[in-house]
């Protein structure tokens, strides 16, 4: 009996040459005969031992060249086989810890202008949301704005899908319209992640990536930007996979302030995963050879900087990026530097 998967689309596997979500996967070494076969057997709702192994960095998801989103099915299934052994203790203390609140504090906002939304980060990261970009900005941060796509990383699908109901309703209490979402994955979960599971956004609601914000605000400011003649390494996010479209801003943002987003190994669809979801949990010497070859591509090919969307990425990578002489951005806070901002 097929598990009743209903975000993944098998309707393609079987015409599907390469078996791209599996022999691509940088993270298993698979040949095409063994991926058809694993493939047919999560398909039929069987275990695997890629659900065991898979390190959730979503890349599967852009792989596939039918835009059937396999990460939905290996999702379902490592909850279903409980992949990661996790401690129930564990389970549960990870699953309480972005619990939305009982109840929502309303702010005041004016409806027809947009709101940040700082998503966890709102104290950590309150130096990268300062300066012209952001000073004009209304705000909401906090649990009744958290996503949660971070649960695809210990195989609680279901958390994600029972909170997102409370989520879009805070938005619309709230009276959200226009949201700017300083996190990649708050995006990603707005529009790709609620699109393919129909869950229904709020009447008129509109989600902003941070760097269609920001390239906007770029190209209304032209005469503030001074280019920063910079070769800098791009690092993309997890969530970033279910949200490709995003690359256009990131180039277009680099054309503006005069910075090169150099040629490497790792970068776009090749690119590599922080190691966060992976790298404290069992998978420890995997995360250290990863973000070795990760970083030292950056070198190799002349990037004076590693540039992030994530926070938690950037977190992740900063020690070994300090050992290995690079610097290390958010790309908003270039784009600040470019407008004659001092970034701490
Ligand atoms: S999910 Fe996509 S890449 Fe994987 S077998 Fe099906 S069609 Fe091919
Ligand atoms: S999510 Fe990443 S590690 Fe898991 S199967 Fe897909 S590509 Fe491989």
């Amino acid at each position: 009996m097929k598990i009743d998967v209903n975000m993944f689309d098998e309707s393609n596997c079987s015409k599907c040459e390469n078996i791209d979500c599996l022999t691509r996967c940088q993270w298993m070494d698979i040949d095409k005969e063994t991926a058809r076969k694993e493939m047919e057997k999560m398909i039929n709702g069987e275990d695997s031992f890629v659900l065991k192994d898979c390190v959730t960095c979503f890349a599967c998801d852009e792989y596939c060249p039918y835009n059937s989103h396999p990460f939905d099915l290996k999702t379902e299934l490592q909850e279903k086989y409980n992949s990661y052994n996790m401690p129930p203790q564990m389970v549960e203390m990870t699953i309480g810890r972005y619990k939305p609140h009982d109840e929502l504090r309303l702010k005041e906002i004016d409806p027809e202008k947009p709101v940040l939304n700082k998503c966890a980060f709102p104290r950590t990261n309150a130096k990268n949301m300062e300066g012209k970009l952001f000073e004009n900005l209304q705000y909401v941060s906090g649990l009744s704005y958290f996503c949660n796509l971070l649960y695809h990383h210990v195989a609680k699908d279901s958390v994600i899908k029972e909170r997102a109901p409370i989520i879009l309703e805070n938005i619309k209490k709230q009276g959200i319209k226009e949201m700017i979402c300083f996190h990649d994955e708050c995006y990603g979960f707005y529009t790709s992640y609620c699109k393919r599971n129909n869950i229904e956004l709020p009447k008129d609601f509109k989600p902003i990536h941070l760097f269609e914000y920001v390239y906007g605000y770029l190209k209304d400011h032209k005469s503030e930007i001074n280019k920063l003649n910079m070769k800098i390494a791009y690092q993309r996010s997890c969530s970033n996979r279910f949200i490709p479209e995003i690359e256009k801003f990131v180039d277009n943002i680099c054309e503006l302030i005069g910075v090169e987003r150099v040629k490497r190994t790792y970068d776009r669809e090749n690119a590599l995963c922080c190691t966060a979801p992976f790298a404290s949990f069992g998978k420890v010497n995997l995360g250290k050879q990863a973000q070795n070859k990760n970083i030292q591509d950056m070198v190799d090919n002349g990037a004076e900087a590693c540039v992030f969307v994530c926070p938690m990425c950037q977190e992740t990578m900063n020690p070994k990026i300090a050992e290995k002489g690079l610097k290390s951005f958010l790309l908003s806070d270039l784009a600040r530097m470019a407008l004659g901002e001092e970034i701490s």
